[in-house]
């Protein structure tokens, strides 16, 4: 009768512990901030060094985590670098390699439907998706986030938009605000629109894992800044820089905004955060700040290519460390899934790392034993193996350079030490087996340049 009554008991409390389980366990599961800046230079946040532009909440974020002093995107300009971040994958694979015009027409210029998105995988996971900002992985409604694995958006949907309700620009630069597929006008300065959205989207999904893609495109151009973001970088004596750095004062201030809504909400101990630039800052034009790294936005020097790069996770992560080894985007997918348990489809085949275990110092070595870039079908390209870098190009000399020595990529040691020159061309045409020729072309005015001679900047 005990027996029984022992097998009575298990029966109906199994089921109620099971239920238990279920409901906790969305709690163990960390929720996944990926903040993405656009156009920032390396040199232009406090927490690398920068003077003239203050940045304290970014700051914040850094000493609230670790700074990863070489971490890279996959791409020295916008779109690419997004396909690659979002499917975990070199873009390069699927022929993503260029920026897709506004053509809401062309099935063909957006992030390829073959490829599944790290949205989609989370969603396995049970997590919620939100996508709040610049899209610019197609115009067509094929392409739109909320086919591309995000349950919500909010944003601008090229690549790039007018700051100021009512500012002149260009026609993708005007699109109204896309919410879910229905259009909105833009009524506020867009990044503060872009920092209350995204607080909101941390707030309303407290209690439910979540993952949130916020992709601000300031610091991008053009260069619309407010009275008041002026006022507080007046000291800049240089016209454009001052413009830029009011933008980059609106990023900051947007970040802390979001920062703050997730303390608020007590998220801060159970989100992994990650911090960086979609690219370099394109120097001549917005007079960013690179240094004391060479070249800028569409170069695969470092310049382009090397960002900052922050991850950070209350608890878990060290505080205030710096981690050298070379980290890149790929890694954001490769560590939410190695987080998550989340399914990956057979096929697709994943080129990142899950580095926490490398930041909180429980593995040592390299992440990665190499790194590649290649823009324009190959009229320029790069490889990093450990301190030697390989810059090459279609039309122009392959130079070496050795980035513990030379970081700023100034002393080419082709001539020097041609075995590695010779090994690191080898590996890089190894890796290209596996590319695609780009699908489609970036618009005229932004295709990247061939490469300029050895020597030149
Ligand atoms: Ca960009």
């Amino acid at each position: 009768m005990k027996a029984k009554l022992l097998v009575l008991v298990v029966l109906v409390l199994a089921p109620l512990a099971a239920i238990h389980a279920a409901a906790a366990a969305p709690a163990s599961k960390p929720n996944i901030l990926v903040i993405l800046a656009d156009d920032l230079g390396y040199a232009d946040v406090g927490f690398n060094g920068c003077k003239d532009i203050p940045t304290p909440n970014l700051d914040t974020l850094a000493r609230s985590g670790v700074r990863c002093t070489s971490g890279y995107v996959t791409h020295p300009f916008c779109s690419p670098t997004r396909a690659g971040l979002l499917t975990g994958r070199y873009q390069q694979r699927f022929g993503h390699e260029n920026n897709p015009a506004w053509l809401p027409q062309s099935t063909v210029a957006g992030l390829p439907l073959s490829q599944t998105t790290l949205p989609q995988i989370l969603k396995t996971a049970g997590y919620v998706t939100g996508c709040v900002g610049k899209w610019h992985l197609g115009a067509h409604l094929q392409f739109h986030p909320n086919r591309r694995g995000f349950d919500e958006y909010f944003g601008l949907l090229g690549g790039g938009h007018v700051y100021l309700p009512g500012a002149k620009g260009s026609a993708e630069y005007q699109i109204p605000m896309d919410r879910n597929g229905r259009s909105e006008p833009l009524t506020e300065y867009l990044t503060v629109v872009l920092a209350r959205e995204g607080s909101s989207f941390v707030a309303r999904h407290k209690g439910q894992p979540w993952f949130l893609y916020l992709t601000f495109n300031a610091p991008h151009t053009p260069l619309q800044v407010t009275d008041p973001l002026m006022e507080r970088v007046k000291h800049i004596t240089d016209e454009t820089r001052r413009s830029y750095a009011g933008l980059v004062v609106g990023l900051d201030d947007a970040v802390g905004v979001v920062m703050n809504a997730l303390r608020e909400s007590g998220q801060a101990e159970n989100t992994l955060v990650f911090f960086l630039s979609d690219n370099g800052g394109p120097v001549s034009v917005t007079h960013s700040d690179n240094t004391p790294l060479r070249g800028a936005k569409g170069d695969v020097f470092e310049g382009g290519i090397r960002v900052p790069f922050l991850v950070s996770w209350p608890g878990r992560l060290p505080q205030g460390q710096d981690y050298a080894q070379p980290v890149i985007s790929l890694d954001v997918f490769a560590t939410a899934v190695a987080l998550t348990s989340a399914n990956v489809p057979a096929g697709h085949t994943l080129e990142g790392t899950n580095i926490l275990p490398y930041l909180m110092g429980r593995q040592g070595g390299a992440p990665h034993d190499r790194l590649f870039w290649r823009s324009g079908g190959g009229a320029k390209f790069a490889v990093r193996e450990g301190d030697w870098k390989l810059v090459g190009g279609r039309n122009g000399k392959t130079q070496l350079f050795n980035l513990a020595e030379d970081l700023g990529e100034s002393k080419d040691l082709a001539a020097v030490r041609p075995e590695v020159l010779t090994r690191l061309s080898q590996t890089y045409a190894e890796w290209n087996k596996d590319n695609v020729a780009p699908l489609f072309e970036s618009p005229q005015a932004n295709r990247p340049k061939a490469p300029k001679k050895a020597g030149q900047k």
